[in-house]
């Protein structure tokens, strides 16, 4: 997964990421796709919809 620069820093997908992929690394965030599942939780739950799936 990729945060774009659409984040507003909420940290919606900081809370609901079951692998803790997502660590506050500035902004936009940083995603360890090692840790990544592709679950897509993070996607639903960004009110700011900054999350994309990794090319
Ligand atoms: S949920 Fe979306 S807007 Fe909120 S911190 Fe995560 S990527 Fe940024
Ligand atoms: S797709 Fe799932 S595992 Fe990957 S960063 Fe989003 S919530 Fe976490």
């Amino acid at each position: 997964m990729i945060v774009t620069d659409r984040c507003q820093g909420c940290g919606a997908c900081l809370l609901t990421c079951p692998e803790r992929a997502i660590r506050p690394h500035g902004q936009p965030l940083l995603v360890l796709d090692a840790l990544c599942t592709g679950c897509g939780e993070c996607i639903e739950v960004c009110p700011a919809d900054a999350i994309e799936e990794s090319p």
